[in-house]
Order: C-alpha cells, then structure tokens, then sequence
C-alpha cells in the first residue's frame, strides 16, 4: 500500500495568493467599471531586454543548425556562463570565486528548496518571520524542527542572531521579500561570525542583489570575512533581469565548507547530476547576455524604473503619515496598515480598487503591515497611489 509523506499535513494552506487572486476576481466581476490595479504582485512587468533576446533568437538558431546544435549540457551550467557569473561576482563585491563553486540553476525557487535533501533531518531550522514562504514549506515537508527568529520595527525587520539561539541551519534573506528590509556589512559579519562559532550554516538568498544601491549593504555574503566557510548564495535572474518566465538563477556552493568530513559543494554536485539535468543552453546564452556591460546596462536601467516606482510609492505614504520600510535597496514598500492585514486588503480593494498582498501571509510577525510592490508600470503605480491617498484622507 502507498504511504504518503505525512509531514505534507503539517503544511500551512497556501492561501495567500489563490486568496488575493479569488477576492479581485470577484470584485472586478461585481465592479466591471472599477478597474483594479495590482500591486501585490511579486511578478515583473517590463519585458526581456534588447541584448537578453538577441542572445536567445542567436542561441535558438544555433539548436536547428547540426553543427552548432547542444544536446546534454555542462554539468554545472555552460563554462560560458560560470565565467560571466565569477566576473559579475568581481564586479558588484570583488568576490572571488572559483569556476566549480558555482551551479547554474532555473532558479533561486528551485535550489533553496532542493538544498534540503543534503541535510539529516534532525536538524533545527531557523526562519526568519516574515519571509518569502519556501524556506519554511520546503523544511516542513521533511519534518524538519522550525525555530522563528522574529522581524520587528525594533530591529529593522532585521533579525540577528542571540545568545542560546537553537539551531543548525538558518535562512537569511538580503534584501528581505517582503518587508525590502537589507543586512548592512556589520549585521552580516554578526551572522558569520556566529555561524562560524557554532558550526551553524547559512543559505544566503540574494535573490534581489540587483536592487542594492546603498555602498553599505553587500551584494553578496562572500563580501563577508569568513562567508565562505559557512554561506551558500542563491541568487536568481527574476528580478535583476526579467528572468521570472524565462528561468535562470545560480548557486554559489564554496568549496570551503566541509561538514562532517563531506565537501557541500561535492555533495550538491552528487545531487544535481542525480536529479537535475540543468538549464536549456538557448537560456543560459540569454543569462550571458545579462552580465554583459550591455546586459547590465538594460538590466539596470529596467531597475532603476521599478524604484522609480517605489519612490512614488514611498512619497504617497509619507504624504498621509503611514509607516513603511522598505522601497531603496528593494522593489518592495512594507508598511504598517494598523489593522488586521486581510482587513487591510478589503479596504483598499473595496474602497480604491488596489490589491496588495496582506503582510500575515508571510509569517506571523507581518500581522499588521501589508507589501506593496514597485512592479507594475508608472502610470498604474501614480494612479494606485492617488486612489490610496483619497481613502487616506477621507
Ligand atoms: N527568493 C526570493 C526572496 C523571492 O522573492 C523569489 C521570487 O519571488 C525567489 C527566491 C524565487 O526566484 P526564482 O524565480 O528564481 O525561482
């Protein structure tokens, strides 16, 4: 008889979009002339870049020609490709990587959530509250012990690590999805060197790198003195390039950790040759093409767009005095509703015709505050906000 992994009952309900998604369904269907606007989405809206689809449409010719076409590729990801990647490490941090460090993924999603297999079970996991839900759904799906390490105005939405902190394994998101919140370099060191102290490991999701431009935040945790003996990086083209539909991420697995006499970077390897059969080669030509100085430029000036965005978003909400973080370093505005978080969306859809997505759905600490994304285009996001601001000021 089959048996079914019973730690799948553990599982909260993924509720927080289909919800979202359900309560503008049916308010657009009984409000036909009020049009919504989105902004809770986590999705981009600008299209892949000039230079991005170039390299696709050249790659895509390549596969229909014999000569040039691929079949399998390179274990780790193209040998083309882990070079952009070392340059652009090079370039945003000065890091240092050695070509085998790094795994060419369809995405940070994928990896964060497959890490979980190079680890017993027994071991403690600890969350940040509130976070980007896969860290928490993928360890309980194993029956993984889950210890919360809680964000708060107090801390900046930053927790840190305290004495008597339980546990083996702990996920940091830098910037934060969903509060934007970001580690500075001396919050980092804290980590690591606490990680260090106690033989505890750190998956280090820099999914949104790209939307640093404070000189103080680091792009990546190897900026870090030490990073490399206890970090694993997952990064993503999502959102530094439009990557979302397209897929392409890495992860930086450095040879310097060794646990119980085993090499991590050896045993991700034994993992993704076993279960994985890596990223398309027509979407690793198009990853390439991002890291080149015209990727970047396009990429970046895409970026620089969304927080435009956020700056219109951040400025509407210091016109009506609510309290936010979040908005500079990150495409996401975090702020403070000062009600239920659900009640808080009904309100604004009800009463505005704008969707967020409700802070409770990211863990319990983000009762009471609400995400607002920079995603969506200018016209929409100046309107979105005028709407809030009229509730506001009723
Ligand atoms: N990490 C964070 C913090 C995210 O917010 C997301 C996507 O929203 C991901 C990882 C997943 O990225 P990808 O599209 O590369 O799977």
């Amino acid at each position: 008889m089959v048996k079914i992994n019973k730690n799948y009952n553990a599982l909260k309900e993924s509720y927080l979009f289909s919800t979202t998604a359900r309560k503008i369904r049916e308010f657009q269907t009984q409000n036909p002339d009020k049009p919504v606007i989105k902004m809770g989405i986590g999705d981009v809206t600008k299209p892949l870049t000039p230079c991005v689809v170039k390299a696709l449409e050249k790659a895509s010719a390549e596969m229909g020609v014999a000569e040039t076409f691929r079949g399998y590729g390179d274990e780790q990801g193209y040998g083309f490709l882990r070079e952009a990647v070392q340059k652009y490490y090079k370039k945003i941090g000065n890091v240092d990587l050695d070509a085998n460090e790094i795994f060419i993924a369809d995405g940070a999603k994928s990896d964060l959530a497959n890490f979980t297999d190079l680890f017993s079970n027994d071991n403690v996991i600890v969350i940040p509250d509130p976070v980007y839900p896969v860290y928490l759904d993928s360890n309980v799906m194993l029956g993984r012990e889950i210890v919360y390490i809680e964000g708060n105005e107090a801390n900046g939405f930053l927790p840190m690590p305290y004495e008597g902190l339980k546990g083996d394994i702990v996920y940091l998101c830098s910037p934060n999805n969903p509060t934007g919140a970001a580690y500075n370099r001396e919050q980092l060191k804290i980590w690591v060197d606490y990680a260090i102290k106690n033989d505890m490991l750190i998956l280090y999701d820099a999914a949104y790198e790209a939307f640093i431009e404070d000189d103080n935040l680091p792009r990546s945790i190897y900026e870090i003195e030490g990073a490399k003996k206890c970090a694993v990086e997952f990064c993503s083209l999502s959102k530094t390039a439009g990557f979302t539909g397209t897929r392409c991420g890495y992860t930086i697995v450095p040879n310097d950790i060794v646990i119980e006499n085993k090499s991590l970077n050896k045993m991700w390897l034994r993992r993704q040759t076993t279960k994985f059969n890596g990223t398309s080669y027509i979407v690793q030509r198009g990853a390439e093409a991002v890291f080149s100085d015209e990727g970047i430029n396009e990429c970046y000036s895409n970026i620089a767009y969304y927080k435009e965005n956020a700056k219109i978003i951040a400025k509407a909400l210091d016109e009506i005095g609510v309290w936010y973080t979040g908005g500079i370093n990150s495409p996401y505005v975090w702020l403070k509703c000062g009600m239920d978080s659900w009640e808080f969306f009904d309100l604004l859809l009800n009463e505005a015709q704008v969707a967020g997505t409700p802070g409770s759905g990211f863990g319990k600490c983000g009762e009471g505050y609400f995400r607002l994304t920079a995603f969506n285009t200018r016209e929409n996001t100046i309107e979105a906000m005028e709407r809030i601001k009229k509730i506001f000021k009723k």
